[in-house]
């Protein structure tokens, strides 16, 4: 645990900042903001990272990590740390709607968010970040191409060569910018933790029909803890017909696995929910000259996981890499190629998982698949080569795919 004097002497206060030019201001400290913090700091730029709330602070999530994750933190030389605070497991059992279950073997991670994203954002002051609370309520540009933003109940200005939005499936600054097309959130999610003397070492997660289009998961933490929850992610259908707490219920009573771990335990925190925004769509990258989106402000959450750790990490490497050629280079128009490094290096991949996502959405073709792949050598291997991102969803998830699993 850390002692009260170590919380505060990392965290400057808007206040205490020095009046100066910053080389990137990051409005939002959570994987995505912090993320480009640590490559923006390691490479020499003045980095002001700020994030609406003193840390830690908890974040509404599912708390799992999957390959893709694991890669960015391991790039970034934090994953030992990280693995040190989280719980490794190494297989993940998934319910059809029918309750037909199969293994799916990986690399998980599940830790805390309150933990993960306090390693993260101090990991950045250690590279030469510096973190501050303040939430931001408006940026605006001037002729001398300086973004200055405007913080709630402070008289100060913090004055940027470039900025990036890290907020979440908040978009309302995008919003003031004009750069969101879809004010929609893609669906949404609840969860609670809950502690149990019975254990369970597989993460779960169950296409219950209770939650289609969505799914059910639990998801084991350390000093035998779960995180348990549910997601829905809209199709068309109207917001106010979801009563996701139903849902929840309705899953926790009728699912073998959560009536287990209830009977020998109890739920420890109550129900919390939040947005979210998949597809990498819904908002755009890059306003003018040099205020930069990224995470899941930009829809950086995959469709059909809503797994958007890793991808928020990843639009955050992106956006470091062009911004530290801009500055080295002192040439702004390096930032122009966000918004096509994003389409070349992500968007594939957010296709292929929406076309998983179509088909797991119908009860009786998820049915099908996990039927077809307790079956086939090749589809179990091809679920975990997803999972890994080595294998692209639409090879699994077509005709030529399913035609495939009956021979191996
Ligand atoms: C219930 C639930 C379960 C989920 N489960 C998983 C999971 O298991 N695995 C997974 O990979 N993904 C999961 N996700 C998705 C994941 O939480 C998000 O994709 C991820 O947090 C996005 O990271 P981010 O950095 O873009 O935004 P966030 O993590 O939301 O961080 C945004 C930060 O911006 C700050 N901020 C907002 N407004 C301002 C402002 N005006 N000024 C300053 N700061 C501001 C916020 O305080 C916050 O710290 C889940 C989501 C939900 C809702």
């Amino acid at each position: 645990m850390l002692k009260p004097q170590d919380q505060n002497s990392w965290q400057a206060t808007v206040d205490s900042l020095p009046d100066l030019l910053w080389d990137v201001l990051i409005i939002g400290a959570g994987p995505a903001g912090s993320m480009a913090a640590i490559h923006l700091a390691s490479q020499g730029h003045k980095t002001l990272l700020l994030d609406k709330y003193r840390f830690p602070r908890d974040k509404t999530c599912g708390d799992g990590l999957i390959p893709d994750a694991i890669r960015c933190l391991q790039r970034a030389g934090i994953y030992e740390k990280v693995c040190q605070a989280g719980r490794q497991t190494k297989m993940a059992t998934v319910f059809s709607p029918s309750r037909v279950d199969l293994e799916v073997s990986g690399e998980f991670l599940t830790i805390k968010r309150q933990i993960l994203d306090e390693l993260l954002a101090r990991e950045a002051v250690s590279r030469g970040a510096t973190f501050c609370q303040g939430k931001v309520k408006s940026l605006s540009l001037d002729s001398q191409r300086v973004v200055t933003a405007l913080i709630s109940d402070s008289p100060q200005q913090i004055r940027t060569r470039i900025a990036i939005i890290a907020m979440g499936a908040d978009v309302s600054l995008l919003r003031q910018l004009g750069m969101v097309s879809r004010p929609k959130a893609s669906g949404i999610a609840i969860r609670g933790y809950l502690r149990s003397s019975l254990h369970l070492d597989h993460m779960i997660v169950s296409f219950d029909r209770a939650i289609i289009p969505g799914y059910a998961w639990i998801f084991p933490m350390a000093n035998n803890e779960y995180n348990i929850g549910c997601c829905v992610l809209y199709r068309g259908t109207s917001t106010d017909q979801i009563n996701l707490k139903e849902m929840f219920y309705k899953f926790t009573a009728e699912f073998p696995l959560a009536q287990a771990l209830l009977s020998q335990g109890e739920m420890i925190t109550p129900l919390q929910g939040a947005m979210l925004r998949c597809g990498l769509t819904g908002s755009q990258p890059l306003k003018g000259e040099n205020i930069l989106a990224i995470g899941e402000s930009i829809g950086a959450t995959f469709p059909c996981t809503g797994e958007g750790i890793g991808k928020a990490m990843e639009t955050g490497e992106l956006a470091a890499s062009v911004i530290h050629k801009a500055l080295t280079k002192r040439k702004s128009e390096y930032l122009q190629e966000f918004p096509r490094l994003l389409e070349e290096k992500l968007k594939p991949r957010y296709l292929g998982y929406q076309i998983a996502e179509n088909w797991l959405a119908k009860a009786w073709l998820n049915d099908f698949m996990v039927r077809r792949a307790r079956k086939s050598r090749l589809l179990r291997d091809a679920f975990t080569g997803i999972l890994a991102e080595t294998i692209d969803p639409r090879m699994v998830f077509s005709i030529s795919g399913v035609l495939k699993s009956w021979w191996k």
